[in-house]
């Protein structure tokens, strides 16, 4: 139910809103007056401004009581803004570099007010367009393994990791989401789901009559519903990263939860490698795009490596939560076994991973929500071929997870489905 004090903002309302707020004044310089303010928000959810002003510029987040991009027949509840916005402190404490900075939060109106990313692009359009981020994969990497790690029994005393979760357990609406269009519409008749038809007709029709792919997400969703290893950012696609070649951050974190790391890690690997299968909808006879697959795949094995490694060596030197005490391994003997314990770890993680990119790519082509490089492809043809490619590599990947032990099995197989 709405608040009494909630109201949604628009282009007018908005300045007058911001004049109260010191900590935006001294962002924007000026006054009301001075400032401009358009609203940007391209998402499936919420309303967001930018403002910008004599001295600077912020960004405003709004939630909608309702889903925006279906209207107000699917209310969801306004808290998604008190999540993200818990999420948001977190992951700004743990990866500093990676996160938007923090100048307002107004609960009441469902409200943050963050810092302006320019001339930042959301990377999804920059793959689109072929453009190469030469921080992004060691970025994003780095931002996985601090807000993962440091968010986990390995990190944090079992106490104070249980407060923490206790925050996000409310935000069930934004879970059921996920494991609504995520981890079941695609393999059922669901009214919300749609596909480039009638060409993609008969393969949508096998994935519903598929009972091994069916029995392989049922697996994951039961990760998703049971297994808090950390709090994830819970929607990491390429379009809640906006980049520029020299910086990478990450905005829109409110699904997040605590839940299975390889969520996070298998939305980065799955959407590189939708991006991957997109690039023949948007090459041309004077922008061919191999030398760009290819640094697609890269990144794909850079994101896994840098991320297990940061992770890895994180655990190596603050192994300060509850789970695998340092003193319980203190002699070489326990040394060694440590190190296996942590093989073990990182192994379940990528396969983990593996399963969740695989869904992860298939909702975005039997499901609801869609992504703008294969949504863009105007011939219904040449999208439909993209997309059969991707879906078959990610059928494999959710069924027979076990054929892709390590980053290159997943990379070298890629081009085989093109
Ligand atoms: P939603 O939850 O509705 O998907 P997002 O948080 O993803 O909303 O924001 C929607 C769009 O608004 C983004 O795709 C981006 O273009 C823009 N945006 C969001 N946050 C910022 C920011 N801090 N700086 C600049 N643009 C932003
Ligand atoms: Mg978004
Ligand atoms: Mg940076
Ligand atoms: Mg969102």
């Amino acid at each position: 139910e709405t608040p009494p004090g909630y109201r949604a903002l628009d282009e007018s309302s908005l300045p007058g809103y911001l004049a109260g707020i010191d900590a935006v004044i001294a962002r924007l310089g000026g006054g009301p007056a001075d400032w401009q303010v358009r609203e940007v928000g391209d998402g499936n959810l919420n309303l967001v401004f930018i403002v910008t002003g004599p001295a600077g510029g912020v960004a405003v987040k709004q939630a909608l009581p309702y889903v925006r991009l279906v209207g107000e027949s699917w209310p969801l509840p306004l808290s998604r803004a008190f999540f993200e916005h818990e999420a948001l402190t977190a992951q700004r404490a743990a990866a500093p570099a990676q996160t938007p900075g923090l100048f307002h939060y107004d609960h009441g109106m469902a409200l943050t007010v963050m810092e302006l990313l320019r001339p930042h692009v959301i990377m999804r359009k920059g793959l689109a367009a072929g453009v190469r981020y030469p921080r992004f994969a060691g970025d994003i990497a780095c931002f996985m393994a601090h807000t993962l790690f440091g968010t986990s029994d390995l990190a944090l005393p079992a106490a104070e990791k249980k407060r923490r979760m206790a925050v996000f357990c409310g935000n069930t609406a934004l879970c059921r989401i996920t494991e609504d269009l995520i981890f079941t519409d695609p393999y059922r008749v669901a009214e919300l789901n749609r596909w480039t038809s009638p060409q993609l007709d008969g393969i949508a029709a096998e994935f519903r009559a598929d009972t091994a792919a069916k029995a392989a997400v049922s697996e994951l969703k039961g990760k998703f519903l049971t297994c808090a290893e950390a709090m994830i950012h819970g929607d990491l696609h390429t379009g809640s990263i906006m980049v520029t070649e020299s910086d990478t951050r990450v905005i829109d974190p409110e699904f997040a939860f605590y839940g299975p790391m390889g969520f996070d890690v298998g939305a980065v690997i799955g959407n590189l490698l939708l991006a991957f299968f997109a690039q023949a909808g948007h090459e041309t006879d004077s922008d061919r795009r191999d030398g760009y697959r290819t640094w697609i795949l890269d990144q794909v094995r850079e994101v896994w490596t840098r991320f297990e490694a940061t992770f890895l060596e994180l655990w190596r030197k603050h192994p300060t939560g509850d789970l695998y005490p340092a003193g319980l391994f203190a002699d070489a003997a326990g040394q060694a076994e440590l190190e296996r314990i942590r093989a073990a770890y990182m192994a379940r993680l990528f396969s983990d991973s593996v399963g969740f990119a695989a869904a992860k790519m298939i909702r975005r082509i039997l499901g609801l929500a869609h992504v703008e490089e294969l949504e863009t492809i105007a011939d219904p043809d040449l999208r439909a071929a993209c997309e059969t490619g991707a879906l078959r590599l990610a059928r494999d990947m959710l069924v027979n997870r076990g054929s892709y032990p390590t980053i290159g099995d997943v990379t070298a197989a890629a081009p085989e489905f093109l």
